[in-house]
């Protein structure tokens, strides 16, 4: 098979609208290893878009998918429900921050995540408006587009949106808003636009992930929550693409004192098993009618069972530790580029979860295309990478936490190939 002729036939079969970065298949993967149709193999550090924390097929969640391969493979938990959904639920209840009771419900995506934490929180607090943040990234179903902080090409001809969804500007201080202007524009807009008191809920990522890799102020933060707390707004963490020990926490929210109300969660919780999760106070939680919360595929048996994998992978394998490890080797070597590379802008990252930002250093202005020749000439060289960032001007790494030493040197001396060539 060859990667020319898929190609030829993906884009007589399939919309542009999906659109796809590599112009290879994917054959065959193995933890931080992927290769393609004609044999090539690739460093994968996109993981999926944060998927694979844990690595492609990690023995441990192969064996616990077939061992309920062998069982059942769907009987609809809303039919004939199953212990492993009671046990992922309590798991994950207890091992997300704050010791106040919680409950958990299943679903497949980020997005329907999202989706159903603005439900819940709708319900629990009877009231309509949500606030996110510019640069947010929450999904691609209706009210998720609605709540992500940026229009192409996520809202683009997608129109009309969910009403009563606010923006505020995130708190970047490398691109001049401070938490006080982020504070202030709160502000502003329960003068001008919606009461507090219609506010439902403020939903963010503690770390940016599309948006750029930016992580919240630890005072922004702690203010949300105070004015949460004031006018009985819910607080949402989206830790999608945060969540399950990339950050060098298992969750983003650990490196806050502050506990959200309602935790979206998908992604590397079931290392690329279609799950996600919406876990919460109880009482939020339980706030819905029996039969409002839900699908068909919610909590599909075999994503619980690599789920409740994944979660002794972390343990067992100190993938927290391992985050953190890897994270600083990265930043170190960025920081060693910097002056070979004068386009560095920003070197940041919370564990694992790592970026570098480009600017053009004549204008310091985002230099999106010089990070677009980093990122081809890294896959050339086979280092698969991903950018992100409101101006498309920053590489984010998302390599599997299991990577080992000698494959992560090897990506290291690509990188420093890419960048000082690009
Ligand atoms: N929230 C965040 C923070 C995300 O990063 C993403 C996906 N990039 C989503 C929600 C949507 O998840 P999904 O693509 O699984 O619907």
């Amino acid at each position: 098979m060859k990667n020319v002729d898929l190609q030829q036939r993906k884009e007589a079969a399939t919309p542009r609208g999906v659109g796809v970065m590599c112009q290879f298949y994917a054959s065959h993967a193995q933890n931080a290893e992927l290769w393609d149709v004609e044999n090539r193999r690739y460093i994968d550090f996109a993981a999926g878009i944060a998927v694979l924390n844990t690595g492609h097929r990690h023995p441990r969640l192969i064996s616990a998918i077939q061992a309920q391969m062998e069982k059942f493979t769907h009987s609809c938990y809303q039919i004939v429900p199953y212990e492993s959904y009671i046990e992922l639920a309590e798991q994950i209840n207890q091992l997300t921050p704050g010791t106040h009771a919680k409950k958990t419900a299943l679903f497949s995506t980020g997005a329907e995540a999202v989706e159903n934490a603005i439900k819940i929180a709708r319900a629990a607090t009877g009231r309509s408006a949500v606030i996110a943040f510019t640069g947010g990234f929450h999904g691609r179903t209706m009210m998720g587009m609605a709540l992500t902080g940026k229009v192409a090409p996520y809202k683009l001809g997608f129109g009309p949106l969910p009403s009563e969804v606010y923006h505020v500007p995130f708190p970047v201080e490398l691109h001049g808003i401070t938490t006080a202007n982020s504070l202030a524009a709160l502000q502003a807009l329960f003068r001008a636009d919606i009461d507090p008191k219609r506010v439902a809920a403020i939903i963010l990522e503690p770390v940016q992930g599309e948006g750029g890799f930016y992580a919240a102020p630890f005072d922004f933060m702690q203010a949300l929550r105070k004015l949460c707390d004031e006018h009985g707004i819910l607080l949402i963490a989206d830790e999608v693409q945060t969540g399950f020990a990339r950050t060098g926490k298992l969750f983003a929210m650990e490196h806050y004192a502050v506990t959200p109300d309602l935790m979206t969660m998908a992604k590397s919780l079931a290392g690329g098993m279609p799950l996600a999760a919406v876990c919460g106070r109880a009482d939020i939680m339980d706030a819905p009618a029996p039969g409002g919360l839900g699908g068909t595929y919610a909590g599909n048996p075999l994503a619980i069972a690599s789920a409740l994998a994944v979660l002794q992978v972390i343990k067992d394998e100190q993938l927290c530790e391992r985050a953190q490890i890897l994270g600083d080797r990265l930043k170190e070597k960025l920081n060693s580029l910097r002056t070979k590379v004068p386009h560095i802008a920003d070197i940041r990252g919370l564990g694992g979860m790592v970026a570098v930002e480009f600017n053009d250093p004549v204008r310091a202005q985002p230099d999106a295309d010089f990070t677009k020749r980093v990122q081809a000439l890294a896959l050339q060289k086979g280092l698969l990478l991903l950018t992100c960032g409101t101006y498309s001007n920053v590489i984010r790494f998302l390599f599997p936490l299991t990577t080992s030493d000698e494959l992560m040197d090897e990506a290291l001396s690509i990188l420093a190939e890419a960048m000082q060539q690009a």
